[in-house]
């Protein structure tokens, strides 16, 4: 899940691992995955943010793409400019 951690010097995004709660510290070693959708249309079912590998308790499972991916992509999508605030 993506979430809000907060301290007392502070809050910090984080990315939580749906499987083992830990935070996932870096992009190259997180997964994200979804359930199969029939109808393909939509929001899709079930997603969740994993550790690559060593959390996904699941045999196969369908429907998956990088961290790395996701975030370049969500990124775009809200046309952020990594470099705005350089
Ligand atoms: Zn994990």
């Amino acid at each position: 899940m993506i979430t809000l951690i907060h301290v007392k010097a502070g809050n910090y995004p984080r990315i939580l691992c749906d499987s083992c709660g830990r935070p996932i510290e870096d992009a190259s070693e997180g997964y994200v995955v979804w359930d199969w959708d029939l109808d393909g249309v939509g929001p899709v079912p079930n997603l969740k943010f994993i550790h690559k590998i060593v959390c996904d308790s699941r045999p196969r499972q369908p429907m998956s793409m990088s961290l790395e991916k996701y975030l370049r992509d969500l990124l775009s999508n809200v046309k952020y400019k990594a470099d705005k605030f350089a």
